[in-house]
């Protein structure tokens, strides 16, 4: 028998995260007034415990008990050996992923979900305010707070809203409030429906409503929670890879190539940066990032100072950005359709330790279609971008007669987002491209913005 599923005793869950803000230097986040913020600018928004984690730079923080005993639910995560895609492939190269759709939720958000309300109700919080897109993020919070005994309320961008309602009941299931966005319950929200009342939302526009939710509530008992992009999101995901290093360990292998899909950069991050680390360290390893072509925030738009929603509640953060301003065109992998990427992942791009790619929505699918008829799981739209990424890796290791290690992350199941495969097998979905014209438009807003600086850590 082959050994397809490399698990790890329960004991061998990491007792500790890895923070790369330890090891790479960062333009700072900046104010109205373009200076850096001070942690404190940031209390009405986080909890304090968490915003020092945010700003921390100790390489190794500790997981707290709690949180442990609640990512037990289903962690350690399989690392799977693909013999059966790799066959269909025809390919020398050894493809592995790890398996983070065996979470409550399906995919991997609940790794952050459930440190931040932890660290909420440690701080006496009562209340989060969230958004979403796919409903990924809001389902994954909903669990946490279900698990702490927290309110949670999610904002949830309108075109999905309508796609996926089995989302909405998901996080009903858990205690969760879910309303489409943008919403008359918010000044953000009216000022967008009033200028277009038949928008389909965006990402940017719902994190305006969850921050103004949060920040509007003056009990002091609310604040927001993001799903992904911030330093502390990132930290809280490295448990992946830090699994995945372990079940290398246990098997004599090491990855040459690293492949994760690309929202806002946290299970890509997550996969990657404890072997970033390594690799910074001398290790030869290519590291990719993929995001989809219609919204192609790492491979076409510039590193600018930009906000991370639309009514520019956010700092200024360094990072790739097609503009707060940027509605993508509705694709299905909507966890995929965000205008920023992570500041950590955008630094380590300008430093060229990573190298972003992008793949088109057809060929994802076929790719995640092959992976169901190969592998068994129903990957999430999102998922198969990576997917389309490992098969392209695969091909080239055949072409070179090479047999390379290739791990990717699953970051989710799609069993909530049939509909799109419903689309997909009717021939309705097709490639999306954005014109150069739309991205040079996006930059026009950055003319009187701060510049980060080119920063090289090493
Ligand atoms: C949210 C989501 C993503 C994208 O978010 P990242 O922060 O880039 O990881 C990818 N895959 C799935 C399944 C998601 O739910």
């Amino acid at each position: 028998m082959k050994l397809r599923n490399i698990i790890l005793s329960a004991d061998d869950i990491p007792r500790q995260w890895y923070n790369i803000l330890a090891d790479i230097k960062m333009n700072p986040p900046l104010g109205p007034d373009g200076n850096p913020i001070s942690p404190d600018a940031l209390a009405p928004v986080f909890p304090m415990n968490l915003i020092e984690q945010e700003v921390s730079d100790k390489r190794w923080i500790d997981i707290p008990e709690p949180v442990l005993d609640v990512l037990q639910i289903w962690r350690p995560a399989p690392l799977v050996r693909a013999y059966s895609f790799e066959k269909a492939l025809d390919t020398p190269a050894k493809i592995y992923v790890k398996n983070e759709g065996v979470s409550p939720p399906g995919s991997h958000k609940p790794n952050t979900a459930v440190p931040q309300a932890y660290y909420n109700k440690e701080f006496g919080i009562q209340n989060i305010s969230t958004e979403t897109g796919a409903g990924q993020w809001g389902s994954a919070l909903s669990f946490a707070c279900s698990q702490f005994g927290l309110n949670c309320k999610v904002f949830m961008v309108r075109v999905s809203f309508d796609q996926k309602p089995y989302r909405k009941a998901m996080m009903q299931a858990w205690g969760g409030e879910c309303v489409a966005s943008p919403s008359m319950e918010t000044k953000a929200g009216r000022d967008i429906l009033e200028k277009m009342p038949d928008t389909p939302g965006s990402l940017g526009i719902a994190i305006s409503e969850a921050i103004e939710a949060a920040v509007s509530d003056t009990s002091g008992k609310t604040r927001y929670s993001l799903g992904s992009v911030l330093n502390h999101v990132m930290l809280h995901q490295t448990i992946i890879g830090l699994e995945a290093k372990k079940q290398f360990n246990m098997i004599n292998e090491y990855p040459d190539v690293i492949i994760g899909c690309a929202g806002g950069g946290s299970n890509f991050a997550g996969l990657a940066f404890p072997f970033v680390l390594d690799k910074m360290n001398g290790k030869d390893i290519a590291i990719y990032p993929v995001e989809p072509k219609a919204c192609p925030t790492m491979t076409r738009a510039p590193f600018v100072y930009d906000h991370g929603d639309t009514a520019r509640y956010t700092p200024l953060l360094p990072m790739h950005s097609l503009g707060h301003n940027f509605i993508p065109p509705p694709i299905h992998a909507g966890g995929l359709r965000y205008h920023g990427m992570a500041p950590t992942v955008s630094q380590l791009i300008v430093e060229g330790l990573i190298t972003p790619r992008s793949v088109s929505q057809l060929d994802s699918y076929r790719a995640g279609v092959l992976w169901a008829r190969t592998e068994g799981v129903i990957p999430a739209p999102e998922t198969t971008n990576a997917l389309a990424c490992v098969v392209e890796e695969a091909l080239k290791a055949k072409e070179e007669g090479k047999e390379k290690v290739i791990v990717a992350t699953f970051s989710g199941h799609g069993l909530l987002d049939l509909a799109a495969y419903d689309k997909f097998f009717s021939g309705e979905l097709t490639d999306v491209s954005l014109p150069d014209e739309t991205i040079e438009e996006g930059k026009n807003i950055f003319k009187d913005y701060p510049k980060p600086q080119r920063l090289q850590s090493r």
